[in-house]
């Protein structure tokens, strides 16, 4: 038998209609060269309204893929909401990939318009003879001087907008399982690859960034994505912030630590989320400002040493919250709020929890396999596997890609390539992405856990691990090291700091200082870069 309840699909359109209607006084904040700009929900969505007609006046059918190329800004959530609600596709193109890619990834998708800030045309608009799908080229007035050039293709944003009547009734989307949006993974090995989220997929995931245990966001909150709208749709957070009613506080293009810290105390901001680097950048100016307001400080993308993690608590009064996935998981996979069973621990113990990427999250299947036998792993805290993982927001194939090569496993669950351990509590333990797993004498060193105890040394900002090849022991250690300004250590200095904290076997062999830990184009050390650097002709071996 069947049950007995409405089959209304899991789509975006009722979160937009439910904002209209009972968040229009709440508002959405941007800031841009010229000030910060305040618009209503209520203003916002009628611009929404204008841009899904200004859709079908360029001749985008239903399916047709919607490019963009912006920072965070209450334009990009129009378009968040106006292409997929209208029945098109969003691709939000990572500004900071390379020329070649951003070329590869709208070709690939298929882009027939493209939303470019003012300021980003010049890194696009040369490519346009390769880009002959590419019809419409829509300009983003963001305050720059940068010249618009006289094309037919051409339109000014603004513009269209006014001329456009907006759309009206209410959107339909009758298949939830039809695609909402496209993120390219950030390929550092091949050509990046298409993910293709559904409005299921989003819908789901944006409940899952309001529950209680999770970020749980609230009307109360006023939300501030550092991380940029072109990563993983800003991990859910523009959708679960016009779902909950919360303020979103976009950034512009201006990441920069102050900026964002000024940002925090002027606008109240509750909740943030952003990679390690942009909250380790910030820890110099933290006793400059009021950061009172935040309730949590989300990183996500790679591991946040304890020392980070800790000098937020301390200086801020509000540690660093952990959040583990991919580009194939929506991102969010686990969180890592503390729990009851965390409760009677000490400060140092409770450190050591939150350098750990936190807990499953509900409706998410997580396994651990060995690589070499293939069998299942024990949720023990100790043993560690690859992670697996299957859910209604893990992606099931790539774009244009079949079932997705080694990517999947023969039963559909994605292999995500990082090696952890689990806990009986489902709390988990990245060891290591696989590649990045430095295997000496047939043991693997984690290249995290000794980034970890490196960055404890009060005068290193930055440190990365690679691996070096080496005929004895196939492969050790070596330490890049960044160091604070007015800073002068040696690598024995490191070494001796390493020596009763791992493994004598786990010492670097060699330090290397650097100026800055080259970083991919969603701002991760790029341990790939290095490894070019230093080890050239190791590079093209096939890594594990
Ligand atoms: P991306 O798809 O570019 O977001 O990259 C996903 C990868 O980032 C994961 O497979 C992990 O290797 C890494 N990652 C994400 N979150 C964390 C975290 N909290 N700690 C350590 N690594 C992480």
């Amino acid at each position: 038998m069947d049950g007995l309840m409405q089959r209304r699909s899991l789509a975006l359109p009722p979160v937009f209609h439910r904002a209209e209607q009972i968040f229009a006084h709440k508002t959405m904040v941007t800031v841009r060269p010229d000030g910060v700009r305040s618009v209503t929900i209520a203003a916002w969505a009628q611009r929404v309204r204008r841009l899904a007609t200004v859709l079908d006046q360029l001749g985008l059918d239903t399916g047709a893929r919607v490019g963009t190329f912006a920072w965070n800004t209450q334009e990009h959530v129009e378009l968040y909401f106006a292409a997929p609600c209208s029945g098109r596709i969003l691709h939000t193109v990572n500004v900071r990939l390379f020329t070649e890619q951003i070329q590869y990834v709208i070709e690939h998708a298929s882009d027939e318009a493209l939303f470019v800030e003012k300021s980003l045309l010049p890194i696009v608009w040369p490519l346009r003879n390769e880009l002959p799908r590419v019809r419409h080229w829509v300009v983003i007035d963001d305050g720059s001087d940068v010249e618009i050039p006289t094309d037919e293709r051409v339109h000014d944003y603004d513009q269209l907008l006014a001329r456009a009547a907006p759309f009206e009734g209410r959107f339909e989307v009758d298949d939830e399982n039809s695609a909402a949006a496209i993120c390219y993974t950030s390929g550092t090995t091949g050509n990046p690859k298409g993910v293709v989220y559904s409005h299921r997929s989003i819908l789901l995931h944006s409940m899952l960034n309001l529950m209680a245990d999770h970020i749980g966001l609230s009307e109360r909150d006023t939300v501030l994505p550092v991380v940029p709208l072109f990563h993983v749709n800003a991990w859910g957070l523009p959708y679960a912030s016009v779902m909950a009613g919360a303020t979103l506080v976009l950034p512009g293009s201006r990441t920069d630590p102050e900026s964002i810290l000024d940002l925090v105390e002027r606008q109240r901001v509750t909740v943030t989320a952003g990679v390690p680097t942009v909250w380790n950048n910030a820890v110099p100016h933290l006793s400059r400002f009021d950061l009172s307001s935040l309730r949590i400080v989300v990183s996500g993308g790679a591991a946040v040493p304890v020392v980070l993690s800790e000098a937020w608590r301390v200086q801020a009064g509000v540690p660093i919250t952990q959040a583990w996935g991919m580009t194939e998981t929506s991102p969010m996979a686990s969180f890592g709020s503390l729990r009851s069973h965390h409760d009677d621990l000490d400060t140092e113990s409770l450190s050591m929890v939150r350098a750990s990427q936190g807990q499953v999250l509900p409706l998410i299947d997580l396994r651990l396999v060995d690589t070499d036998s293939g069998a299942e792993v024990p949720w023990d805290g100790t043993s560690v596997g690859e992670l697996q993982a299957s859910g209604p927001w893990v992606a099931s194939g790539y774009l244009g890609d079949g079932e997705g090569g080694d990517s999947f496993t023969e039963d559909g669950w994605l292999r995500t390539g990082d090696i952890a351990g689990i806990d009986s509590y489902g709390y988990i333990r990245l060891v290591d992405r696989s590649k990045d797993l430095v295997k000496s004498g047939g043991e693997w060193i984690s290249s995290v856990d000794l980034e970890n105890h490196i960055m404890a040394h009060p005068a290193v900002l930055e440190a990365a691990v690679i691996a070096k090849p080496d005929e004895k022991w196939s492969e050790r250690p070596v330490a890049c090291v960044v160091l604070h300004a007015d800073e002068l250590i040696t690598g024995d200095d490191i070494l001796n700091h390493l020596a009763d904290r791992v493994a004598k076997w786990w010492l670097p062999d060699e330090v290397h200082f650097l100026d800055e830990i080259p970083k991919t184009s969603t701002g991760k050390f790029s341990k790939k870069t290095l490894r070019e650097r230093f080890y050239p002709s190791d590079v093209n071996t096939p890594q594990r």
